[in-house]
Order: C-alpha cells, then structure tokens, then sequence
C-alpha cells in the first residue's frame, strides 16, 4: 500500500484474468469502470455523465467480490471495501461515521472504487414505521443517499455494491444518478466451470490424467467459490495420502467431487435470476 495525502491507498492485485468465463459481464463491467476514470475528459467534453453505482447481484461465491477487485486493479484504483451487515451491527452513529469516513478517503485518495457488500442490509427498502422511530437501516441508508449524490462533484469515485437480493433494494437507491447500472452475475455454465477450474489449477501441479473439461461437465450447479474449494481439497487429499506427493491426480479430484454437493439447487439459483 502507498500513502496518498495520509490515506492509505491499496490497488487490489487480482486480474480480469483471475476470473473464469463471464467474458461480457467482465467487457461491460471493464467499460463502466475504466472509461470514465481513463477518459474523464472525453466525457465532460461530449457532456456526458458516467455511471457513479453499479449493483452487482446473483448467487453468493460467483464472483462479485472478486469482479469489483479486478475492475480496480484495471482502472488502477484504490479500492475501498464496505460491508452492510458490519455497518448495521456497529453502535449508533458508528456506521454512517465510516461510510461517511470511507467517502471522504475515496476522494482523497481518487480514482476510487468503493466496494459496498451485503447492500440490501443497509440498502433495504423502507419500511413504514413512524419517523419518530428511524431505525439504525434507515439512517444508514439515508447517509449512503446523501453521499452517493455527493459523488456528482467528485471525479473518478464510483460505487460497487454487491447483493444477493437485489429486490430489497431501496427504490431511491435505484434512481438515475445512483445505481444506473445493474448486472446479474450468474452461476457459471460449462465453459465458465472450465475455465474457473483452470484459473485454481494455474499454480498447482496436477497429472496429466487430470481432465479438467470431464470435471467441469460433472460439477453443475458448483459455484466458482465452490470449484475453488474442490482444487484445493483435490490438493489436501493428494497429500493426505502421500505427503511426499509431487503431482495431484484425477483420482484425488475424484475422491473430493464424491463427497461435495452444490449448495444450492436449480429452484434457489432460479429465484436469484428473478
Ligand atoms: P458472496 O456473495 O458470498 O460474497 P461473491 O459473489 O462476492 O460471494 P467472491 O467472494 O468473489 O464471490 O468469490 C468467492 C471465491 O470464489 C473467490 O475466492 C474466487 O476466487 C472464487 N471464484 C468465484 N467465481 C470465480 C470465477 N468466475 N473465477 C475464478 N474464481 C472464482
């Protein structure tokens, strides 16, 4: 990490390479995110003005969080990293002191890109108690309204929030000028599970009976978190059974994808596209 006018500034290392499939979701994303921060001038001269949040939404551990890494490592920003449930649990007036805190270092520290995970718990609709009786979610979303529309007069800040349900989102965080774009990050289909499958694979050695293509067509419904997870268990069990072991072995994927199910079902991944 390097200082910048007393912020500490950390560019995340991770790549567009890093990540396995989604090749449009990662042009769009790369676009958003790059364009405006690389060519600012570009867009005040066609008076355009870029997008400030992007709502990332879609199963939990396909990607969001490392999507939003490898957007900043792309547009070399600084990268700010926000969770809605640590906000909502902290005492009164703490959280809206860090998201206010964490606006102020992005400008200082600008171009900037604030990642905000778990939103819908800040972010969540209002419900309709009295005003007398705010609660902690409202106030925090009310300080993440007033920063957000702050951002106008602030070049190269923008907003990565991520959810896994995006219809609890607050429909004033919805409107133009806040979250203008909104990508659904989906599970990943056979090409995307190979090559998921090889990103994790990229450091290890595995034999040359290993078929990653055989893998990715018997792992449906995996998760890239979760095919991650099964690279690094095929790894354990190669040890496990030999700790002098030099290579990993198909029969070591085998023995790990025999004892893994997909967390989720086809009815619970449906229902995250909706
Ligand atoms: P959550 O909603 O649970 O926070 P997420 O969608 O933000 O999850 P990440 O935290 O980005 O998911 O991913 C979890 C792990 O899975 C990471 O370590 C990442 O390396 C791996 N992973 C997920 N999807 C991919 C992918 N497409 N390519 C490579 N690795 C992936």
């Amino acid at each position: 990490p390097s200082i910048t006018r007393g912020v500490t500034v950390e560019i995340p290392k991770v790549t567009w390479e890093d990540i396995g499939g989604l090749k449009d979701l990662k042009k769009k994303l790369q676009q958003a995110v790059e364009w405006p921060i690389k060519h600012s001038a570009a867009f005040s001269r066609l008076g355009i003005s870029p997008v400030r949040g992007i709502l990332l939404h879609g199963p939990p551990g396909c990607s969001k969080t490392t999507l939003a890494k490898a957007a900043a490592h792309g547009a070399q920003a600084s990268f700010f990293s926000l969770s809605g449930a640590e906000l909502y649990s902290m005492y009164v007036g703490e959280g809206e002191a860090l998201l206010r805190n964490t606006f102020q270092r992005a400008r200082l520290a600008a171009p900037s890109i604030i990642f905000f995970d778990e939103a819908d718990v800040v972010a969540a609709k209002r419900g309709g108690s009295s005003s007398s009786n705010i609660t902690v979610g409202e106030r925090l979303l009310s300080t993440l309204l007033t920063e957000m529309d702050g951002l106008e007069e602030a070049k190269g800040i923008l907003v990565l929030a991520a959810t896994n349900r995006p219809h609890a989102i607050d429909a004033a965080l919805m409107r133009p000028g806040r979250f203008d774009l909104v990508l659904y990050v989906p599970l990943p289909d056979l090409e995307g599970r190979y090559e998921i499958l090889r990103v994790h694979t990229r450091n290890m050695k595995i034999g040359p009976d290993v078929d990653l293509r055989r893998i990715a067509e018997d792992t449906q419904l995996f998760t890239g978190a979760e095919l991650e997870g099964l690279c690094r268990e095929a790894g354990i069990v190669a040890l496990r059974e030999d700790i002098t072991a030099t290579v990993v072995c198909d029969r070591h994927f085998q023995i790990v994808k025999g004892s893994l199910k997909p967390a989720l079902t086809r009815a619970e991944i449906d229902s995250y596209a909706s």
